[in-house]
């Protein structure tokens, strides 16, 4: 690809998109969070994992998948074989939503509006990255990227395809892992989960 085409494929760095993104106001949840929290990722990425929004840890530091389920995911993808160096991730939802209550940030689901609002920031790092595949953890995410509403449950493990036409699988979110309080349960969620990043290594090219 010569550098004219990569000129006007690409106009702007998708350095320059992520510094241009510190400063959105497209939807009112940039009023209450810290900072954007944009996606983070090889170059070469070939797999995008989109989740829901930044967490409270990741509002801090600024830094997406950072978390517990951040740090549940890395594991996963280790015990899939994934490299992480192929891999891009990011949120549908780059201002962490919460409610407040006394001193701790509850998160609290973003909405429709917020969502497409947000679409403009995923819709520029998928046509900067161009991946093979987009995971959608979960049902924010998968709405995000095909643009309606997708019954997760009923089509986990299926793909679909993004407004883009990428194909998304489509599975739950690693927090969900988290919130089961019974450890039987808890454990067998983790292996379904497993099993799900292990179809996508294999759907994975190179
Ligand atoms: S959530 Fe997304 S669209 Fe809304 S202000 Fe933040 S970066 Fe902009």
């Amino acid at each position: 690809m010569t550098a004219e085409t990569t000129e006007k494929t690409f106009p702007t760095p998708l350095g320059t998109v992520r510094e241009e993104a510190q400063d959105c106001t497209r939807c009112d949840l940039y009023k209450n969070a810290t900072q954007t929290v944009f996606g983070e990722g090889g170059g070469d990425a070939r797999v995008v994992f989109v989740g829901e929004q930044p967490g409270d840890k990741e509002d801090i530091e600024g830094k997406p998948f950072v978390g517990p389920a951040g740090r549940l995911l890395d594991d996963i993808l280790e015990e899939a074989g994934i490299d992480r160096k192929k891999t891009y991730v990011t949120n549908a939802v780059k201002h962490f939503k919460f409610e407040p209550r006394g001193k701790r940030r509850i998160h609290s689901k973003p909405n429709a509006g917020e969502i497409r609002a947000c679409r403009w920031w995923l819709d520029q790092e998928l046509t900067h990255i161009q991946p093979d595949l987009a995971v959608a953890l979960g049902a924010t995410a998968a709405r995000a990227l095909v643009g309606k509403q997708v019954p997760v449950m009923k089509q986990r493990g299926t793909v679909v395809e993004s407004a883009e036409g990428i194909p998304v699988f489509i599975t739950v979110h690693p927090s969900s892992l988290l919130r089961i309080p019974n450890d039987v349960d808890r454990r067998s969620a983790r292996e379904r989960f497993t099993e799900d990043m292990r179809k996508v290594k294999a759907m994975m090219k190179g």
